[in-house]
């Protein structure tokens, strides 16, 4: 039996920089994929955006903490995964909005978010060709950004294995092995291996793993698409996030990457839970037009690629990271919903302490809003 002090299931956006937290505090740790290579679940889905925009403390530190390693990747290991500091900016066009937004500032500079609300004129300069009709303002936090989500988390990876951590892929975790109420390891569809701690970085798939151990965990895949264009002479970029409702669906959101790219998503509304993948052809002339209403210059922009995902949603909207309180070595580290890219790397040090018995103050604060047995009570503002 092979046997190591962690086993993480999951090469993703979590469980990939949680493997170089580990390795990096010296910890002997293997990971389990079922897909080829890293980053193949949902990580290669996400869109790249990066932000410590958040409404609640937990999410704020956690991010700020991933954005600094990903702003600081470059520089401290030479790989580059296209970190942009575009910044966020939430325009505004209805009162309501305005005053949502302007509430949330107080608490966000109180945990260190450069953030600031931005009249008409600053904003138009921010995203040239915006629609200047109602615009009121809007946020703006400069230091977001975005990132290549691939690259990222192969970066992660490599830098995981240099630190001795031991990857398996192509191998699908059927289930969590126990002997009377604690982890023993885990069993795969080629092999079973052994270890007194399982880290559930499963994303969608973290009910189905934690079932077979008599776990009943409140995450659900939720199917969200995306689009990426032709590349054309950068000329905004900053990530903008359009709140408002529209038909069928919530808020949208799009940025212009290092490549001139531009990237989008939808929020749907209802939402679509489940697993299906294909793309659908309500997306594009949904999302099309509302991103040429607020920015008509984007009309005759040629959309490249479109493709679908999962988010792993909870039912407020927050992660799920703590230690299973019925099963002794069970650590779930998931429910990310639509910002695991941007929420990994923060949470995968809060995990490496926890693991390694070494959780401060800020963890504590992270992991009560983060528990797996908080009351869902509500969503949050900026999910
Ligand atoms: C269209 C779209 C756009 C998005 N944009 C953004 C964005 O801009 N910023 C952002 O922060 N987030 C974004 N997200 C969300 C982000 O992609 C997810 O939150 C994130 O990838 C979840 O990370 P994870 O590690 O929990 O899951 P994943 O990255 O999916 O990793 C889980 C891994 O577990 C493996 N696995 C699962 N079950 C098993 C098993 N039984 N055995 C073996 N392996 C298993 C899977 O193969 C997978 O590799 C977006 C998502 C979508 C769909």
């Amino acid at each position: 039996m092979k046997t190591s002090d962690v086993i993480i299931v999951g090469a993703g956006s979590v469980g990939a920089p949680t493997a170089m937290a580990l390795g990096e505090l010296g910890i002997k740790t293997r990971v389990i994929d079922m897909h080829p290579s890293p980053g193949q679940g949902e990580n290669k889905h996400a869109i790249g955006g990066i932000r410590a925009t958040h409404s609640v403390p937990a999410k704020i530190l956690t991010c700020r903490r991933s954005l600094q390693i990903f702003a600081s990747w470059q520089n401290q290991y030479g790989d580059s995964i296209e970190w942009l500091k575009g910044g966020y900016t939430f325009p505004v066009y209805r009162k309501t909005d305005e005053t949502i937004l302007k509430k949330l500032l107080p608490i966000q500079k109180k945990y260190g978010l450069n953030i600031d609300y931005l009249g008409p004129q600053e904003i138009k300069a921010l995203i040239p060709g915006i629609n200047p009709r109602r615009l009121r303002g809007g946020t703006f936090s400069p230091d977001d950004g975005s990132i290549s989500p691939l690259l990222a988390v192969n970066a992660f990876y490599r830098r995981a294995v240099e630190r001795g951590v031991t990857f398996h892929f192509k191998e699908r975790v059927r289930k969590i092995r126990l002997k009377q109420n604690s982890v023993i390891g885990v069993e795969t569809e080629k092999s079973a291996y052994s270890a007194a701690i399982v880290v559930d970085a499963a994303g969608p798939f973290s009910a189905e793993l934690s079932r077979t151990a008599g776990i009943d965990l409140p995450v659900v895949p939720d199917s969200h698409e995306a689009a990426v264009t032709e590349p054309v002479r950068p000329f905004f970029q900053c990530m903008v996030v359009d709140v408002r409702p529209g038909p069928g669906s919530k808020n949208f959101y799009f940025y212009q990457n290092l490549h001139g790219q531009v990237i989008f998503c939808i929020t749907p509304d209802p939402p679509i839970i489940g697993t299906a993948k294909g793309e659908t052809s309500m997306f594009l002339p949904q999302v099309s037009a509302r991103i040429v209403q607020l920015l008509p210059r984007l009309k005759n922009l040629r959309v490249r690629r479109t493709w679908r995902g999962l988010y792993p949603m909870t039912p407020d909207g927050e992660p799920l990271v703590g230690w299973n309180r019925r099963i002794r070595g069970l650590l779930h580290a998931t429910g990310m919903c639509g910002q695991g890219l941007m929420l990994g790397p923060g949470t995968a040090e809060v995990v490496g302490r926890m693991i390694a018995d070494q959780s401060n103050d800020d963890d504590q604060m992270i992991l009560e809003a983060f528990s797996p047995y908080r009351k869902f009570k509500g969503q949050e503002a900026l999910k």
